[in-house]
This record gives structure tokens, C-alpha cells and sequence, in this order.
């Protein structure tokens, strides 16, 4: 294992924070594998999840299985790590800025775009062509703009993750069922992925709006794909590893011996594996129904996560405590209700669960389709 420590630039003097990166396996030997984690820093399961890889990479690499190299960033977001407001930590949002640590990620698609010339007939020389390129976009914007600590730090996470043949972010829901979001075009390749995580849901995406990071890594490689220029897409996966109090040596266990399986399925580690078959819901991102609560005040939930619901079905109700009224919160998809809210009090508009159904819904449009 090779560590290395980059430096953040400080918001202030005195408080610099540091991002820890492990490299396992041969330098530069792909397939290259990048996986970072709880880029959200409350979303502390992945955290544990990246510990366990930690070991079993270390195994791995002592054993000479590792083919291609894998680079971890077992805690990704340092910054979001820091940040608390009386008595609660908030990882989240950037508290400085504002900005969701997982939306605007740098993206050298406009970059890339303007060299269409040099592009030819040749899939893996294109490819070649735009990491070089997105890998000088990248080292410019770093060195020459006068970026905050956020900005600084996804710069810094995707010189890291642009010329990955395997993009694998770690994130956590609220309480929710294990699911995954991916580049509709990685469908059905990654049903492996998915079966070997026990993925309850698989989001197809594309064009969610507002430049999340899975999205943001593969997004020059898919324009120039949609200008008809022969490139090899990169996998880029967001695993949601089910809710924020799933943290247990037990889990983290058994999701690190899903993701490292699906390494040796994919030739990065040595050695052989058995793929159970796919058994959740694969669809649009655009037909999952972010169900919203039309009142504040306390909710309780009629349904588990996991469930399956029929259109009209009331999933929760809302009571005011005051005058003991309930409101009822139907759902308008058929589907399965795979995430829930955290929070036991709402307010009016808020986003209390999500349901994945199989056909798209006329509101989530392309470039709108992320709650917040
Ligand atoms: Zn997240």
C-alpha cells in the first residue's frame, strides 16, 4: 500500500485539512479502480465499509492478486468531517459556501468538447485523449483559480478519478434499502454489481442535474459518445449503503466482500466468483417519486423500507399535535419504497421517502431531476 497526504488549502490560517489517499496493486496498471467515500460526511456506514477494504486490499496486494490498481479514499471529505452546529454535525452542505458537497463537481466536458478535432476512429486512443485532456483541465483549474477549501477538494478527488476505468462512490440515504445509481448505459453490465450488493433498487441515470460527482467523472466520455466519437465510457457507480445507522463491522463486512467480488469479476483482483442473478428493481431515475409531505408535523410511517406500494396507497400520516389531525401522505408511483426519511418532525415540502417505479414521471426532467 502506498499513502499519500494532500493539503487543503485552508479557509483560514491554521486550519488546513488533510485527504488521505491509499494506493494498492501495481502503479498505473488497469483496469484502474477509484473509490472514495462519504463524499456526504454523515453518511458514516461508507467510512466503515472503506476500513475493511483497507485490510482486504492490503491482503490482497501482499498475496499478488491485484491486477489493475485500486485508489482509496477511505474518509473523503475532511472538510464536511469538521463541521458541526450546536451539538449536531452537518456533513452535508458545505456550512462556508452553502454548496452540497455532491453537486457541482468540476467538469471538463466543455474542455474536452473544444478538441473535437484531434479525435479519431480508434475507441481506446480517444480515450486516452480525454483523460489527457480532462487531466490538464483539471491541473489548470487547481493551480490558476482562487478556489475555497471545497472547491480545492473536489479539484483534487477528481485529478484522482477522471481516467478510472472504475468509478465506485460510497455514499449512505437516511434509512433506506441498499441502492445503487448508474449511468444508464452501464445497464445491464452492472447487474453483477448490483446482485452481488443485494441492491434492492438500481437508478438508471442520466442528466440528473447538478453535476454529482458519478455523473460529472463519466460526462466527457458520454458527450463525445453522443457526438458519434468511438470512446470507452467509464463504470461510474453511487452505491448507497442503505441507512445512516446501518454501521456495523457485520455489514461493512459483507458490502466490502461485495465490492472486492465484483473486482475479481472484473479482473482487477485475481481468483474466480459465483454471480447470484439480479433480484431488485432496475429503472429511470426519472420514475422514481420523491414523495413530499404537503403539511408539517410528526410523521408515521405505515410502511417499512423495502416495501412494495400500490398508486393511491397512504405510506405515512402526518399528525398535528395540536388539534390531533392527521394527513395522510399518499404515494402516486407503484413501486418499491426503498428510502425514508430520518427525521421524525417535517415540514411542508419535504422530501419524506422515495418510491422507484418503472415509468417516468412527466415533472423529473432532464438537468432537474436531484431533490436538493
Ligand atoms: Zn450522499
Amino acid at each position: 500500500m502506498r499513502k499519500e497526504i494532500i493539503t487543503l488549502p485552508p479557509a483560514a490560517p491554521g486550519s488546513e485539512a488533510r485527504l488521505t489517499v491509499l494506493r494498492f496493486g501495481p502503479p498505473e496498471a488497469r483496469p484502474k479502480v477509484y473509490v472514495q467515500a462519504s463524499m456526504h460526511a454523515d453518511e458514516v456506514p461508507a467510512m466503515l465499509v472503506a476500513d475493511h477494504l483497507r485490510r482486504r486490499l492490503t491482503e490482497l496486494a501482499h498475496a499478488g492478486r491485484l491486477k489493475g490498481e485500486v485508489i482509496l479514499v477511505p474518509q473523503a471529505n475532511p472538510l464536511g468531517g469538521a463541521q458541526g452546529l450546536l451539538g449536531t454535525h452537518l456533513g452535508r452542505h458545505h456550512l462556508s459556501s452553502g454548496r452540497n458537497f455532491n453537486r457541482f463537481w468540476p467538469d471538463a466536458t466543455v474542455a474536452v468538447l473544444a478538441r473535437r478535432e484531434i479525435f479519431g476512429h480508434d475507441a481506446a486512443a480517444n480515450t486516452e485523449r480525454v483523460r489527457a485532456l480532462a487531466a490538464q483541465w483539471l491541473a489548470d483549474e487547481a493551480a490558476s483559480m482562487a478556489h475555497g477549501p471545497d472547491a480545492q477538494l473536489k479539484l483534487q478527488l477528481m485529478q484522482l478519478a477522471h481516467d478510472a476505468d472504475i468509478v465506485l462512490d460510497l455514499h449512505t440515504d437516511d434509512d433506506a434499502a441498499l441502492h445503487l445509481y448508474v449511468d444508464r448505459d452501464c445497464w445491464p453490465d452492472l447487474a453483477d454489481l448490483a446482485a452481488l450488493l443485494d441492491a434492492k433498487v438500481v437508478m438508471l441515470c442520466r442528466d440528473s442535474g447538478g453535476n454529482a460527482f458519478e455523473e460529472t467523472v463519466a460526462a466527457p466520455f458520454i458527450a463525445l459518445k453522443e457526438a458519434g466519437i468511438p470512446v470507452h465510457q467509464p463504470i461510474t457507480v453511487t452505491v448507497e449503503l442503505r441507512g445512516r445507522f446501518d454501521v456495523s463491522d457485520a455489514l461493512a463486512a459483507r458490502d466490502a466482500d461485495a465490492l472486492l467480488a465484483f473486482l475479481v469479476h472484473r479482473r482487477v483482483i485475481a481468483g474466480e466468483v459465483s454471480v447470484p442473478s439480479f433480484a431488485g428493481v432496475a429503472a429511470p431515475f426519472s420514475a422514481t417519486e420523491p414523495v413530499r409531505a404537503s403539511v408539517g408535523g410528526v410523521v408515521v410511517f405505515l410502511k417499512e423500507k423495502g416495501a412494495q406500494v400500490r398508486a393511491g396507497e397512504t405510506i405515512a400520516e402526518i399528525l398535528d399535535p395540536a388539534t390531533g389531525k392527521r394527513t395522510p401522505v399518499p404515494v402516486r408511483t407503484s413501486g418499491r419504497l426503498f428510502t425514508r426519511t430520518m427525521h421524525r418532525w417535517v415540514l411542508a415540502g419535504d422530501v419524506i421517502a422515495k418510491v422507484q417505479g418503472d415509468t417516468p414521471l412527466p415533472e423529473r426532467r432532464p438537468g432537474a431531476m436531484m431533490t436538493d
